[in-house]
């Protein structure tokens, strides 16, 4: 099977980790999400998590050259190679974009794709008041989702300006909204393979 080389976008609430994790059993890609990864940095007590713990928990950005080396590290691993990619929270701003395309060219991989799961602020604000955690009033939600549109409207226009990006409508059923994402991947399959 070809191995896919992919970046899932999407607003909290969007069904971006449950659709990630579809396709990671569809196309078994290494799923790469800088979130689990520094997460799991700052649980196990490294260095690293020391130094992105403090960064995470005020809500700002990791350094750029930090994360950056921690994926180009994670990309260079032998199963990358077998298997692809599916990068999850990464890239998150244009300079990391352009340092993914680096890194990428010198292994001699190009991106598939990165599609974005569209669905509407009112709703994704609909289903995280429904689920209801203390954390979430709708002042909290507001100000991440704001924070998600300052932070991604520039990257969108950096895939959409290489010819990158799909816009998938991710509203309805969770089998119908794969059953679009799987439609715009497979196309992009069949286009890297003719070329
Ligand atoms: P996430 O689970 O993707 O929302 O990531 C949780 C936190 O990890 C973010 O709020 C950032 O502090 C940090 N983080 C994850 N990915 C990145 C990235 N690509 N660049 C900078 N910081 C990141």
């Amino acid at each position: 099977m070809t191995a896919v080389h992919l970046v899932i976008l999407g607003r909290q609430g969007s069904g971006k980790g449950t659709q990630a994790a579809r396709l990671v059993e569809a196309y078994s890609p290494i799923h790469v999400s800088t979130g689990d990864m520094l997460r799991a940095a700052v649980a196990d007590g490294t260095e690293l998590g020391r130094r992105a713990g403090a960064l995470m928990d005020a809500g700002d950005l990791v350094g750029d050259d930090l994360i950056n080396g921690i994926v180009a590290e994670r990309l260079a691993r032998s199963d990358v190679a077998e298997h692809g990619f599916l990068l999850d929270g990464y890239p998150r701003t244009p300079d990391q974009a352009t340092a993914m395309e680096g890194f990428l060219s010198e292994a001699g991989t190009t991106l598939d794709g990165a599609v974005i799961l569209e669905v509407p602020v009112d709703e994704v604000t609909a289903r995280m008041l429904a689920r209801g955690r203390v954390d979430d009033t709708e002042e909290a939600i507001r100000r991440r989702l704001d924070l998600y549109e300052s932070e991604t409207a520039p990257l969108l226009a950096w895939f959409a300006d290489r010819g990158l990006l799909e816009v998938v409508d991710g509203m309805g059923d969770e089998d119908v909204v794969f059953g679009r994402l799987s439609t715009v991947i497979d196309a992009r399959l069949s286009l890297s393979d003719a070329s």
